[in-house]
């Protein structure tokens, strides 16, 4: 029998405070209303996949709450949550268990609820560390907000802390980017994602750089602060493991892995997307929907797919080829296709094909969304 992969849960909570402007993820605002239909819908997919006994009693290795904004739930909520998911499923020893949080919803106290709880990895959305770059992109709250969530979290007993960047953002130079980046290390965080702005139709950032208001993003000017981020980062003892993602050593995010390493995950929630038994499938991205049809005892899937075993390869390498260590080449050399399409990819040198193992270079990297649409 083959070994049994690795598996995660995610659950994906579509909430939150306000939408930032950027922003094109289906969500809601939050509400006590929009909040107890969320948990009570989340409750009974938890239930249904557990009769359904889909994970065939592998332990979870990772559980990950992601949004939206997972706290907007009241702290004690999400623990009873996370309770239930323990008591319905079995957990390994270590698993690691996230939680993302904005910093203005987090108080201290909060915090030492969800690390009683079993929460020990909280990503905090810092996005920068100047707060003119907020403006444009409607990212509420303030720079000392962060600064004092990441203190109360370390206080709470967080030792694994993730801060989120974005660069690229209207208006921010690539010495304000380098000062963000190393203001944000004095926070001694453990992790740190670093996303260029990417700007999506039908967002307001979209309508005001249409209208002018807003200054377009310069890729060029992104390639250097992601050069720079990496050269500061990297001096700080940061190790940079996938595209948008650097950790201290032991720290990478074991649930990310997850998805560039061919393993399995569950997602629950609306709009949450999984991959379990070769598998992919997803949940209706709209709450009242996806309430109802859960009430009716129903999974609320929308679309389910099953891989063929080239599919699964061609997944493999895809995801894999986003960590910096790529994958093993025997994964890719299988299919003649594929093969064309890398033996491409390398003549533009776009990847290598080294030491058994096929990477990107520093050049694919930077196209990673176009060697992957090709390699789909
Ligand atoms: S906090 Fe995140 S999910 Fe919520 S609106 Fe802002 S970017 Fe979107």
């Amino acid at each position: 029998m083959p070994p049994q992969r690795d598996i995660g849960l995610y659950i994906h909570v579509p909430l939150c405070r306000q939408r930032c402007h950027f922003c094109a993820f289906y969500l809601e605002i939050a509400t006590p209303a929009r909040i107890e239909a969320f948990l009570s819908a989340l409750q009974r997919e938890l239930i249904l996949y557990r009769q359904q006994n889909l994970l065939a009693g592998r332990a979870l290795q990772s559980i990950y709450f992601g949004g939206g904004t997972p706290t907007v739930i009241p702290a004690l909520q999400l623990a009873a949550l996370l309770d239930r998911i323990r008591n319905l499923y079995s957990v390994t020893p270590d698993v690691e268990v996230t939680v993302e949080a904005h910093p203005s919803t987090v108080t201290p106290s909060d915090l030492m609820i969800l690390a009683k709880a079993g929460f020990n990895r909280i990503s905090l959305g810092a996005e920068s560390m100047a707060p003119q770059d907020f403006i444009p992109i409607g990212r509420p709250g303030t720079i000392s907000e962060t600064e004092q969530a990441v203190v109360n979290a370390r206080t709470a007993g967080f030792s694994n802390i993730n801060l989120d960047l974005m660069y690229g953002l209207p208006g921010q130079s690539l010495a304000s980017w380098t000062t963000t980046v190393q203001s944000l290390l004095r926070l001694n965080p453990t992790h740190i994602s670093c996303y260029a702005l990417t700007i999506e139709d039908h967002t307001k950032l979209a309508r005001d750089i249409a209208k002018g208001l807003v200054p377009a993003p310069d890729e060029t000017l992104q390639v250097e602060m992601e050069e720079a981020a990496e050269t500061v980062l990297a001096s700080a003892g940061f190790t940079r493991y996938e595209i948008s993602n650097y950790a201290r050593p032991g720290y990478a995010c074991r649930h990310n892995l997850l998805y560039w390493t061919d393993g399995d995950y569950l997602g629950l929630g609306p709009s949450a997307q999984s991959y379990v038994a070769g598998s992919r499938f997803g949940n209706i991205a709209d709450l009242d929907a996806y309430a109802g049809q859960l009430r009716n005892d129903r999974l609320p899937i929308t679309d389910r797919r099953v891989l063929t075993n080239e599919e699964q390869q061609r997944d493999a390498l895809i995801f894999g080829l986003r960590l910096l260590k790529g994958v093993s080449n025997n994964l890719a050399i299988e299919d003649a296709g594929q093969r064309d399409i890398l033996t491409q990819l390398t003549e533009r040198g776009l990847i290598v094909n080294e030491h058994d193992r096929i990477t990107l270079t520093p050049l694919g990297r930077r196209f990673a969304d176009s060697v992957a649409s090709e390699l789909f």
